[in-house]
Parts: C-alpha cells; structure tokens; sequence
C-alpha cells in the first residue's frame, strides 16, 4: 500500500542524503525496470527498440516531440487514441475547466512554439506522486498556510489543489492585465508563480501601486529567466524569486532552500549531451535528454528535448548531491550562430549574451527583441519609453553594434549585420515570450 509519509522520508533523505554514487545506482535500477516495463507493455517501443540491447541504455535510440506525437496511440500503455485526447482537450479549452478527468486521466495540450500540438496526460496516481514531490521538496516559506496563484499558459494535469495546508488557484494569462491583477488582488495569495515575461508585467502593477499583493516568494518558469528580470522583480515585489524547470514530458528540476535549482534525480534522469551525443562535462552547454521515472501510461524514454543547459561545476550550499542546473539558456533556436572566422562553420553563442548586450545598452529600452534571419544579418527590434530623446537611437545603436562586436569577436566569428528597428512590442501573454531567436534551420546540434 503506499503510504505518503513514507514517500516523504525517502523524498527528503535521497535529496539531502544521497552521494553520486547511490543516485547513479538507483537511476540504473529505474532505467532498467522503465524500459522492460515500456518494451512489453508499449507497443511503439517494443518497435522501435527492435534491434537494440535494451541493456545498453546510451545506446538506445531517443525519441522526440515529432514521434512522441505520431507515435501517441500506440506509445501510451492504456489504450487511448491521440486523436479523442485532442478533441477532449480542444473541447476543454472553450470552457476552460481542465479538472475533468478523462476515462480517469488528466489530459492537457499545449500548442508548442512551432504550432505543433503536445499532448500530456497523468494518472491520478501518477498527478499525485507528482504533487507529493513539489510538496515535500519545495522550499515553501515557514507559514500557516500556502496559497499560491499559479499563472499559467497551458493547464498542465494535477497541479489545482485546495488542502488544508495549500492552496493553489490556477490564473489564465489570457485575460487583460487588469483583470489578472484584480484576480490576484482578490485571491490575495502569499506566493505568486508565472512565467517570466508575465511577472515582470506584474512586476510593473506592483511598482504602480495597483496590485496590492506582497508575496513571501515568487516561482519562475516556463520561459528563461534572465538574470536582469530576475532583478527587476524582485525588487519590485520585495522577496526572492526562483526558478522551477518543468517540460510537459518531465517534473525536471526544483529550487533548494539556497535558491539553486536541483535535477530530480530520484524520478528523472537528464542527460546533458554534445553534437555527437557524448556526454558534456559540468559546466558547459548541451542539450538535454530526460528519462521520466514516474510517468508509466506515456513512457518518456531518451526524450530529447528542444532546449540547452549548463550543469553547475560547482557543489551546492546546501550539501545536496543533486546536479545544480547552473543556467537554461532556452530553446536550440534561441541560439545565435556566428559564422566562424576563416572557416564555413558554425559558433553558436548562447543566447544571454544577446540579451545583457541589449539591454545594458540603454536605460531607456523598455522592450527588445532579436532575429536571426542568416549567419550575416540580425534584426534588433526596440520599443523605447515614452519620453526617449531623439538623439538616444544612435548612441544605442552605437553601444549595441560595439558590444555586440566583442561578443562576435570572442566567440571567434564574423559579426552580422545590424539592423535596427523601432517598434512597438506587445507581449502576447498566450504565447511564450522568446527575446532571442533564429528563423534558419541548422542542425548544428545533431
Ligand atoms: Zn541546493
């Protein structure tokens, strides 16, 4: 029978107990039971594992958001079609209610960047171990009672809860500002979480005087945290901000009591990898695969994900054995790459630089944002105050283009033409805020 306190000893003793050692022997124990269990009750994998040592895992092949999708009917373990989890969905998404459960799952569906549909779903067992983990591994302030609002794009299953200890009231970002703040001002909730571009937005109501609500800490997710809207919220609202790191595939990474963000080792495996799928060392970049422990109805084996981090050479405070995620430099796309000097090849050269590069140009850019059409040309577009003094344009563009040079020049490649354009950026709150991106395909990562 499973019993939460049990759960919750072993949730604390593997985080603050565990050395390298036992995390590994445990991940090759749950890797092995995951794939015979997925081989034989799956029918996409006992498929596409045809052929392979099931005993090798870094040998077996990884799959995608492309085959995840394609594949769904027969990938999932319990009989349901991709094509009645997308019309529950789409059905669900008028109303807006995503509590129902679905012949006893929670389904969710998110549109993805790139248009194509991803699909979610948990048992309800699965939703709770879930919950559990956040519950017991999350360092929630020491108060009575939690009541956190959560601001979210796409309903992600299991997260509602109202308990006697926490409470959690979900938010859709698609309603006006105004209404989100007078929504948070009447839940009036002592923690606040969202993405990024919507809590620096909040950040600004706050500073105004209009949202009354004074968090004990604010969540971050779902977008790149840069290390300048980091600051500017909080300032603004007073308290800490961390980050969670959470893909629909995989619960992948929390924040310690010391605000660093550890892998969940004990029920995901990451692995960071090179081009050639060799393992990178700490503290230098590399896309991520994850290996989901708890999710068994969508087994997510060797799923490689769109996106680009860097693991934390450096041991954490807190004594925890648990990789420290040092930075998420965000989607392979939000990449720039530089063509090499003397050579055809491609640097690529992660996107923070772009980004600290703008805006520490000038006080009086109020938003930003830059494309990459080719290796030779990147659009910067900016929407400067109200009150900007006509000279400022050329000094800005004469400190971007300079500093922007160093960075070229750094990462050895020829820099790109710029071209600057003044606009205005409305922030569409339904879709993930990408501040830096690139438009051209290059697989400079497979
Ligand atoms: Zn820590």
């Amino acid at each position: 029978m499973f019993n939460p306190l049990r759960f919750l000893w072993r949730v604390n003793s593997r985080f603050k107990s565990w050395d390298e050692e036992k995390i590994k022997r445990y991940q090759r124990k749950q890797t092995k039971k995951l794939i015979h269990y997925a081989s034989k009750k799956s029918k996409f994998y006992s498929t596409f594992y045809n052929n392979y040592d099931l005993t090798d895992f870094s040998n077996l092949p990884f799959i995608n958001k492309q085959l995840f999708m394609d594949n769904f009917t027969q990938l999932n373990t319990v009989g349901l079609t991709r094509e009645e989890c997308i019309d529950h969905c789409l059905e669900k998404e008028q109303s807006r209610d995503f509590s129902e459960y679905y012949r006893g799952y929670l389904v969710g569906m998110s549109t993805g960047t790139s248009g194509n549909r991803g699909l979610e779903f948990v048992s309800k067992m699965e939703a709770f171990l879930m919950q559990l983990l956040v519950f017991f591994r999350f360092p929630f302030p020491k108060t009575r009672k939690i009541h956190l609002a959560f601001i979210l794009r796409v309903f992600s299953p299991g997260f509602g809860h109202d308990g006697r200890k926490i409470r959690i009231t979900y938010v859709s970002p698609l309603d006006t500002i105004e209404a989100i703040v007078k929504k948070l001002n009447a839940l009036n909730p002592n923690l606040l979480s969202g993405p990024p571009s919507v809590l620096q937005v909040l950040a600004r109501a706050k500073k105004e005087g209009s949202l009354k609500v004074s968090p004990l800490l604010i969540i971050s997710y779902g977008e790149v945290l840069s290390s300048n809207v980091k600051k500017i919220v909080e300032k603004d609202f007073n308290c800490s901000v961390v980050e969670v790191y959470k893909s629909s595939e995989s619960f992948i990474a929390l924040p310690c009591k010391d605000g660093k963000l550890h892998i969940n080792e004990d029920t995901t495996l990451v692995e960071v990898l090179d081009k050639n799928n060799e393992p990178v060392e700490p503290g230098k970049p590399g896309f991520v695969v994850v290996t989901d422990f708890i999710k068994r109805k969508t087994p997510i084996i060797r799923y490689k994900l769109n996106d680009l981090l860097t693991i934390d050479p450096e041991p954490c405070s807190c004594g925890s054995k648990f990789r420290v995620i040092k930075e998420v430099h965000g989607r392979a796309d939000d990449i720039i790459l530089g063509k090499k000097i003397g050579s055809d090849e491609l640097q690529f050269i992660l996107p923070d630089y772009i980004r600290r590069s703008i805006i520490s140009s000038s006080e009086s850019i109020e938003e930003y944002n830059a494309i990459q059409t080719s290796p030779e040309n990147l659009t910067i577009n900016l929407q400067l105050v109200a009150n900007a003094k006509k000279l400022v344009k050329k000094e800005i563009e004469r400190t971007i283009q300079q500093s922007l040079e160093r960075i070229f020049s750094k990462h050895d490649s020829k820099m790109p033409e710029l071209d600057f354009r003044y606009v205005s950026l409305k922030q569409d709150f339904d879709k993930k805020l990408r501040r830096i991106q690139r438009t051209f395909e290059e697989d400079f990562l497979n």
